[in-house]
């Protein structure tokens, strides 16, 4: 592959001298989970959204399950949610004995449709789970008050849209609970798994910190709050963290060059193209919809460039949960056949987008007319 879809070594390989002088700096303190750096981290990862705390937890999905436990979802409970989201989310809403219940996207955004979301709200609603999918904010300032009025909290994913914002209020701090994750390929990403639980409730925080150590509140190895497990950000990552927070912004700007690069250069050839990106969008992904997804990739493959299918199989048609009912989200299943995600990532060159561009160009000949 000449040009892979991401390129976490050229990504890091800047930052190089200081990502080893911050990892040598915790081998020598001796301090290896949930020290200085994590307590740093969360001051200085809070700061930056505009929250009054965060918690580091061991990954996005174990940040999404104990803002949801924090929440008081369990058993019994149904948390609203999308199914074009990679499972991310289902995932956590299964470990804590709840039940998903699906709602399908617009076919403009491929985001959450805030009157479905509104439709599906029952007695038995534990939460919300709001997905800022591909880098663009969902429609919160719209989801929000509809569901505080019905007393159910929003828990924000963020974990493809860190340093999004919408009138100068960043994604995460709009829900009661948000999570993050720190995978190497997100925005803000680490050298392994990484996660973190913010929002605007300091008590419901307190809660997350407490789950994330076994329960424990006010002493160690007493258990006071229900339902805890062992999900900890440890320190060599969060002081990654800390040396790469200060380039987010510069590379969300970068992403969101290149989406335009590409909406510019692919304008013409019939293809349904990613919406232009504007500060409430980090362009995580460039997600495009060919003609014939298939038929691109591997043109696409041919001339050495990297693709991939965010995502190909919808939550509700996973073969392992395939004896529970199916409902039918006609958008998320036909944008699951046709959505192809282009190379995309801040340290593409201008030459480079335009190589995939070109790609791009010819597959589209390729294609049969639809
Ligand atoms: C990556 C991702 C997660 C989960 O993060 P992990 O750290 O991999 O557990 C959750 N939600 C979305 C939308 C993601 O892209």
């Amino acid at each position: 592959m000449t040009l892979p879809i991401n390129d976490l070594k050229r990504h890091n390989a800047p930052l190089d001298p200081e990502l080893r002088s911050a990892i040598g700096r915790v081998l020598e303190r001796g301090y290896y989970v949930l020290g200085p750096e994590n307590k740093a981290f969360e001051q200085e990862f809070a700061a930056y959204l505009g929250t009054p705390d965060a918690v580091g937890v061991g990954n996005g999905t174990d940040a999404l399950e104990l803002a949801l436990r924090a929440a008081g979802v369990g058993p019994g409970r149904e948390v609203v949610t999308v199914a074009n989201a990679g499972m991310y989310a289902s995932t956590a809403i299964r470990a804590t004995g709840a039940t998903p219940v699906y709602v399908d996207v617009r076919a403009d955004t491929l985001l959450v449709d805030p009157d479905l979301l509104a439709a599906a709200i029952t007695p038995a609603t534990g939460a919300i789970v709001v997905t800022h999918l591909y880098g663009r904010m969902a429609d919160v300032e719209r989801l929000v008050p509809v569901a505080h009025q019905r007393g159910i909290p929003v828990i924000e994913d963020c974990a493809q849209a860190h340093g999004a914002r919408r009138q100068g209020r960043a994604a995460g701090s709009w829900g009661d609970l948000a999570a993050f994750s720190f995978y190497p390929t997100k925005n803000l990403g680490a050298l392994g798994d990484g996660g973190l639980v913010t929002g605007q409730d300091p008590a419901l925080l307190a809660r997350v910190r407490h789950l994330r150590q076994y329960g424990w509140t006010t002493q160690k190895y007493e258990c006071r709050e229900a339902g805890g497990r062992n999900s900890r950000l440890d320190e060599i990552q969060a002081a990654v963290l800390r040396v790469k927070l200060p380039h987010l912004d510069a590379w969300n700007q970068r992403r969101r060059a290149i989406v335009s690069l590409y909406r510019e250069g692919l304008k013409d050839i019939g293809w349904q193209l990613p919406p232009a990106p504007a500060e409430d969008d980090v362009a995580h992904l460039c997600v495009v919809r060919p003609r014939q997804r298939d038929t691109v990739r591997a043109v696409l493959q041919e001339h050495g460039i990297g693709s991939d299918v965010h995502y190909p199989i919808p939550d509700h048609l996973q073969p392992a949960y395939a004896d529970e009912g199916r409902p039918a989200l006609p958008v998320t299943e036909d944008a699951a056949r046709g959505i192809l995600s282009l190379p995309c990532f801040p340290e593409m060159t201008n030459d480079e987008v335009a190589t995939v561009i070109q790609a791009c160009r010819i597959a589209s000949q390729k294609e049969c007319p639809k």
